[in-house]
């Protein structure tokens, strides 16, 4: 095919592979086998004659023109069939040139925050940027495309040497120039790029372009979890890994839909008067055979599978729940906090959802609290995740920052999310009752968090020590093991009481002394 054909295929390829979804398929044969002629003239007419099957796999994706660079614009995206057939088509040729080749996958990272800082139209300029260094790193005849909104496939063109020292070679020529910065929107940008890659040698001799570009999309998610900037190459090892890491994500999975994962209740406590001021909901596996298995075996795999959202839902029904039964219990228990991680928060029903919780379980938003990572709302001072945390600040729920000291949220931030609470890192409260600095970083911060009107919380709070000298510094809240354990929602009646005791023995104890 020359490029003026294949041009007109393309052209040709959209409108094709619309007619050619569904029964009627049948009535646009004579008209294919038309433009068919009119693309690639006789030659082409017979192949298109030979019938739908061909032409099926005409609209599915077309075998690769053999300059890569023509395989698509700057703009064009290619489907996982269109990318299995370039993958089958390079495969094919390697092996009828007895030569080999190799399938690379790029992820670049970066670009959605280039988005959210600079707007989309400068990410899909740096897309369109990344794509060009591509094709620059690379040989005339080998293929590179975008895949996917940060993901991009090249394919290798026949070749004598492809070995592993040849393709990690390439793979870091590949990602030097993809890492250079670059001025989009009038400032600097930089990306990370993590790649995977499979040369054929590596598989079996009669492997297809698909098991080759499974092959290289499993390395890419084992440099991706090693990232950024990581490059792996395939191995028979790494696919027993997968397979065991698909298994565990079924499982984890199948947890959160049976009941498995739901949350613990870690109290908080007011320095001020000592009662409960609230409780975190933090997520537990409560494995048959495994016991308690925290968030930090699981968070990770669930984020993977996109299942964050789901996550949130489980917690959310359960924290309302136990609300409510405390209430019922004549507990004081005047909040609990649910976590949101930044994919909790990219949902656009987000607020919806939560008030329509609330309304049926009869709670108000002030009974709600919402911890976000300080990170995250350093990184979406716009989006959805900022209108989302600025929304459910207006509707009454109580914003808490979590983590605070670890990210870099600025303080007209903390006012645009009307965040209502810094929760201080565990890092500045562990043995602050003995180490000067800490006391001096701590006293700045809670000297800070008065000046902007903001109510303070120390996480981590683990000895009696640490605990006194938090209220003398004025921090107004305290959660830690030095108070109480994460517990199922029964234990928090039973501990609730028997703390309701304790501070009223320690007031008449305090009265008769005083
Ligand atoms: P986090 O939100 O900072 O939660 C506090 C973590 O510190 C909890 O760990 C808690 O058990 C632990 N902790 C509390 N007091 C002490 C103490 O005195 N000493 C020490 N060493 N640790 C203490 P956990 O439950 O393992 O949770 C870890 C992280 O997982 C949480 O950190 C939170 O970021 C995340 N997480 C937990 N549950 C959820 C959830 O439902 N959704 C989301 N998105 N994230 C969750
Ligand atoms: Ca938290
Ligand atoms: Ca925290």
């Amino acid at each position: 095919m020359t490029v003026r054909q294949w041009s007109r295929f393309s052209a040709l390829r959209a409108p094709v592979q619309r007619a050619l979804h569904g029964p009627h398929v049948l009535a646009f044969i004579p008209a294919l086998a038309l433009a068919a002629f009119w693309i690639g003239g006789e030659a082409l007419l017979v192949a298109a004659a030979l019938g739908a099957p061909l032409l099926y796999m005409i609209a599915g994706g077309a075998p690769p023109p053999a300059q890569g660079s023509m395989a698509a614009g700057p703009g064009d995206i290619v489907n996982t069939i269109t990318a299995t057939n370039l993958a089958q088509a390079a495969v094919e040729s390697a092996r009828d040139a007895t030569l080999t080749t190799a399938c690379l996958l790029v992820e670049v990272d970066g670009l959605t925050e280039i988005g959210q800082r600079a707007g989309e139209n400068a990410a899909d300029a740096f897309r369109d940027l990344t794509l060009s260094r591509l094709r620059n790193a690379l040989r005339r005849d080998d293929t590179a495309v975008r895949m996917g909104d940060a993901r991009y496939l090249v394919l290798l063109a026949p070749s004598l040497r492809l070995d592993l020292e040849a393709l990690l070679h390439l793979s870091t020529r590949i990602q030097n120039a993809l890492e250079e910065p670059a001025p989009i929107d009038n400032a600097m940008r930089y990306l990370a790029a993590s790649i995977g890659f499979c040369g054929s040698a590596r598989l079996k001799e009669a492997a297809t372009g698909k098991q080759m570009l499974e092959a290289a999309q499993i390395a890419l998610t084992e440099a991706i979890a090693n990232g950024p900037s990581a490059i792996r190459s395939w191995s028979e090892n790494m696919r027993s890994a997968h397979k065991q890491q698909k298994s565990l994500q079924s499982e984890i999975q199948r947890a959160l839909s049976n009941g498995q994962i739901q949350p613990w209740y870690q109290p908080q406590i007011c320095t001020s008067t000592g009662r409960i001021s609230g409780v975190e909901a933090l997520a537990r596996w409560i494995h048959p055979e495994r016991g308690i298995v925290p968030p930090a075996q699981f968070l990770r795999v669930l984020a993977e599978s996109g299942k964050m959202q789901q996550l949130s839902e489980v917690i959310l029904q359960h924290a309302l729940t136990a609300l409510r039964s405390w209430d019922q219990a004549g507990l004081d228990v005047p909040r609990v906090s649910v976590n949101f991680a930044d994919a909790e928060l990219r949902d656009p029903k987000l607020v919806q959802r939560i008030q329509w919780e609330l309304d049926r379980f009869g709670l108000t938003a002030q009974r709600l609290g919402i911890e976000v990572l300080e990170t995250v709302i350093a990184a979406s001072p716009e989006g959805i995740v900022a209108r989302n945390i600025v929304e459910l600040g207006k509707i009454g729920c109580q914003i808490d920052l979590d983590d605070f000291g670890t990210g870099h949220a600025s303080i007209t931030s903390l006012r645009r999310f009307t965040v209502h609470r810094l929760k201080i890192d565990r890092s500045f409260v562990t043995r602050v009752d003995r180490d000067e600095d800490q006391q001096r970083m701590l006293a700045a911060v809670l000297g800070m968090a008065d000046r902007l009107g903001l109510e303070t919380l120390a996480e981590g709070v683990e000895s009696v020590g640490e605990h006194a000298l938090l209220a003398q510094l004025g921090c107004d809240h305290v959660q830690g093991f030095g108070i109480a354990r994460p517990m199922r929602a029964d234990q928090m009646v039973d501990w609730a009481q028997e703390h309701a005791a304790r501070i009223a023995g320690a007031q008449k104890l305090g009265r008769s002394t005083g």
